[in-house]
């Protein structure tokens, strides 16, 4: 049998702090109690926000937890042509449409209380554009105006037998959820600038690397519903999810409060160490070798 791998896959959009240094630390610890690989992925597809600083800084600091990954390590502004494969396949299934709606219009078309709002509490897409001719949306994305693909969920739920689920161990037991991604409406899954989204991109990567147990915060639970989904719609495996708790700044650990602030970087310059981190989440010390 192949060994489990893991991941940790920040977004260099800024500097590591305590919640990310949680993250990668338990993935690398479980890893290593199940006898696996540990990965580091750099989710930088927003290569507007992304810069080569919180890259580095991104290695650095992992060094400086005591951690080390595997090689290469994957960059996914690097691979935009594997996202395109698995945007044309769902495109070829009928499950993707242009949309040009801006996020005012939508905001405004949304403005009723009752309005659906999806688990983030953004307004829910109200699929005006599920039925545009499509002809017509390519001479208006070839005359330059800005639009996103989106998934049309209704038909996409249509295709699949039943809403898959996933497998959670982040209580520490293991327990099946039941998934709702028509939660999240129709979710965009590329944009005119950036020809690929979050949900897309993590869910190939996560298969291409034969990444079998996702490790990450609480704060993506609810998008896990998307990524099955895309899972079951692209003939991919299923891993095992694990959500785990956030660490907050406000009432957050004393080491952030006494260097000011959560980001690694300045807790390192007011002379923390890596193991008063490590202790401080609950693990245990940098081990030698
Ligand atoms: N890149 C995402 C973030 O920094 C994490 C993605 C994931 O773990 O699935 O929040």
């Amino acid at each position: 049998m192949l060994p489990p791998v893991f991941r940790f896959a920040p977004s260099p959009n800024g500097y590591l702090h305590l919640g990310h240094a949680y993250s990668a630390v338990l993935n690398d610890h479980m890893a290593r109690e199940a006898g696996g690989c540990f990965l580091l992925r750099l989710e930088d597809i927003d290569m507007a926000r992304c810069r080569p600083e919180y890259t580095q800084g991104i290695f650095d600091d992992l060094k400086w937890l005591g951690l080390s990954w595997e090689q290469p390590v994957r960059r996914q502004s690097e691979h935009f042509s594997d996202y395109a494969v698995a945007l044309e396949q769902l495109s070829d299934m009928g499950l993707i449409y242009a949309s040009f709606l801006t996020r005012k219009q939508i905001e405004a078309a949304a403005a009723a209380e009752s309005w659906p709002r999806d688990p983030l509490g953004i307004s829910r897409y109200p699929g005006t554009e599920r039925g545009l001719n499509q002809a017509i949306a390519a001479v208006r994305i070839a005359r330059g105006e800005d639009y996103c693909l989106r998934l049309n969920m209704e038909k996409a739920l249509d295709r699949v037998e039943r809403v898959p689920g996933w497998t959670e161990t982040g209580s520490g037991v293991e327990q099946q959820i039941a998934a709702d991604p028509a939660a999240w409406g129709d979710v965009i899954l590329a944009r005119k600038e950036t020809p690929t989204s979050y949900h897309l991109s993590v869910t190939v990567d996560d298969a291409l690397q034969g990444v079998t147990h996702v490790v990450r915060g609480l704060d993506l639970y609810h998008a896990t519903s998307i990524h099955r989904l895309l899972q079951v719609l692209l003939g991919l495996p299923e891993p095992i999810y694990h959500h785990h708790r956030l660490i907050g700044d406000q009432n957050g650990p004393k080491l952030s409060k006494s260097a000011g602030s959560s980001r690694l970087c300045d807790m390192r310059e007011h002379g923390v160490t890596p193991n008063m981190v490590r202790k401080e989440l609950g693990f245990d010390p940098i081990r030698a070798g």
